[in-house]
């Protein structure tokens, strides 16, 4: 690729051919229709993906959370909300009620939604655990700490102490960095060569 590119900006080389093939492209008319743009073409600079914004206060997640009923089950309460912090979805995570297949297989709420979500990778807030979940495919996950922090900037995870909790802005751009980075999957490998007991888990019903 870059050998061809180099070829084609060559600007000592006589490559009338090739401009003329350029001309062409550029005045094709779905070129300026793409320019002109109802739907525009791609802008630049490109703003980065970014994860959801998050309330600062995590009680405005507990209650939202408490409000949601399982999609599936007639009016129920989920057991383990869990939101996507790529999308800001809430699905009900852990439960039977709401596997779905996937490739022949069961899988929870979470471990699909990636497939629809992230190509497969996805990271979660479990809201009643605070616990970051991130998972990779339908075998690999593990939890990392959550963005909120009480007074004596703690995590609370598993909602033990229930100590008011606050947004971390600082934790969660660290969360969002390995994200945009493409650090997810090693940071689940990492995790799981610590951690043994990481590997018996089934994060595919999850
Ligand atoms: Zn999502
Ligand atoms: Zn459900």
């Amino acid at each position: 690729m870059l050998v061809l590119c180099s070829h084609l900006f060559d600007a000592t080389g006589t490559h009338t051919l090739l401009e003329t093939l350029i001309h062409r492209w550029c005045s094709h008319p779905g070129v300026h229709k793409a320019l002109q743009g109802v739907g525009g073409g791609v802008r630049f600079p490109r703003e980065s993906n970014r994860l959801i914004e998050l309330p600062e206060d995590y009680s405005t997640l507990i209650n939202q959370a408490s409000n949601f009923l399982c999609p599936r089950s007639g009016g129920d309460k989920s057991r383990a909300p869990t939101l996507c912090l790529v999308c800001g979805c809430l699905l009900c995570s852990q439960s039977y009620c709401c596997q779905t297949e996937v490739g022949g297989e069961d899988v929870g709420a979470c471990t699909a939604h990636t497939f629809t979500c992230g190509a497969g990778m996805g990271l979660f807030l479990r809201v009643r655990e605070s616990q970051v979940l991130f998972v990779a495919g339908k075998t690999k996950g593990c939890f990392y700490p959550p963005p909120y922090l009480d007074d004596y900037g703690e995590t609370d995870q598993g909602l033990k102490r229930g100590n008011p909790l606050h947004l971390c802005a600082e934790r969660y751009r660290k969360i969002e960095r390995l994200w945009r980075q493409h650090g997810i999957a090693e940071v689940i490998g990492h995790a799981q060569e610590a951690n043994q007991t990481l590997v018996a888990i089934d994060w595919q019903h999850l």
